[in-house]
């Protein structure tokens, strides 16, 4: 098992975000990385490779170059204007009738964000960036021969779209992995975080080169709620290759397993000849902002599956907030992957 972490993610520490109408600490914190990596350590999992930078034109695959020039620079132009040097955070959105793209330096967030839990401080790009390099490494060292390697991605990013960024994610960093991979041929993406990778279906939505399936919270009840429906099958070349599989709240270890064996069919089916799963564990009890009830050897269980499949696999950090728990969950899927 390749192991890719860094330190550049402390970039990135906004010091609030707004959740259900309350200004609150952010949820997706630093310390989650923190955890992640004294566990890994302790597990024996250690870091080597050093972090090959992400190349434009795969971003640019991917993103919308306006975009990324936004996120690159909108700090210090939001701050000139006046904005709040807390925190890049919109006042106002682009809505669904109202979404003419306005220049300005406190409009251009609300164009480019879908909720207010993606805030943006001075050098949150450095840390954006070191993220989505981190994916992109993870497809070399998959390139290069190797079977199983996982990125301790910090920002996450199955929620960015093409232009779009929201749910403390900002470039999607299993895209870049993805975009990478399917230079050689099919791949496959496994979103078993909790919440639904919007993003990434949306980038992939009409590709049929590259398949995207997601486990997820059913959207009636479960953020981003809205978009994750199983009747979202992609479109045009990729009409068939986006599945989604909404499952209800309190889903167990038995049932959720049931759905992973399914979406594991799919990608044979498909014929994919490398994976990248978006790993979340805010599927674990008690996460709060989940739903679900898996236990820890239920990652150990997946990771067993996904082994089985015989592929070169690239797992990504996604999401996952029970922090005393989180380091110890990636440690047991990452057991599982390697067959330990
Ligand atoms: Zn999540």
């Amino acid at each position: 098992m390749q192991i890719i972490t860094s330190t550049a993610h402390t970039h990135h520490m906004p010091p609030h975000e707004f959740y259900d109408g309350a200004l609150i600490p952010p949820f997706e914190s630093a310390e989650r990385a923190h955890i992640i990596d004294r566990a890994l350590q302790a597990a024996g999992y250690t870091a080597t490779t050093p972090i090959t930078t992400v190349p434009t034109a795969i971003l640019h695959a991917i993103h919308d170059p306006a975009y990324l020039h936004y996120l690159a620079t909108i700090y210090p132009r939001w701050c000139a204007a006046g904005g709040a040097p807390e925190a890049v955070l919109p006042s106002t959105l682009a809505v669904r009738w109202m979404h003419r793209y306005s220049p300005h330096p406190l409009a251009e967030p609300g164009y480019y964000a879908f909720d207010l839990s993606a805030p943006i401080v001075a050098h949150s790009w450095d840390a954006i960036i070191d993220s989505a390099s981190m994916a992109y490494t993870a497809a070399l060292q998959l390139q290069a021969g190797a079977r199983h390697t996982y990125a301790r991605c910090r920002p996450p990013g199955h929620h960015a779209g093409t232009d779009m960024c929201g749910g403390y994610c900002y470039v999607n960093n299993a895209a870049v992995a993805a975009q990478t991979l399917s230079q050689q041929g099919k791949v496959a993406i496994l979103d078993i975080d909790i919440h639904h990778g919007n993003g990434t279906q949306q980038i992939f939505y009409g590709r049929g080169d590259v398949q995207f399936i997601s486990i997820h919270g059913h959207p009636d009840e479960c953020y981003p709620y809205f978009l994750g429906f199983a009747d979202e099958q992609g479109q045009g070349a990729g009409l068939g290759t986006n599945h989604n599989y909404p499952l209800a709240f309190g889903c167990d270890d038995t049932q959720y397993l049931a759905v992973v064996d399914a979406a594991l069919q799919q990608i044979r089916d498909f014929g994919a000849q490398t994976l990248v799963v978006s790993a979340g564990f805010d599927t674990f009890a008690g996460d709060p902002l989940g739903g679900f009830k898996l236990s820890r050897a239920c990652y150990t269980a997946i990771g067993q599956r996904i082994r089985q499949l015989g592929l070169p696999v690239a797992i990504i950090q996604e999401g996952g907030y029970a922090i005393e728990a989180l380091g110890d969950n990636v440690v047991a899927l990452l057991d599982g992957v390697q067959g330990a």
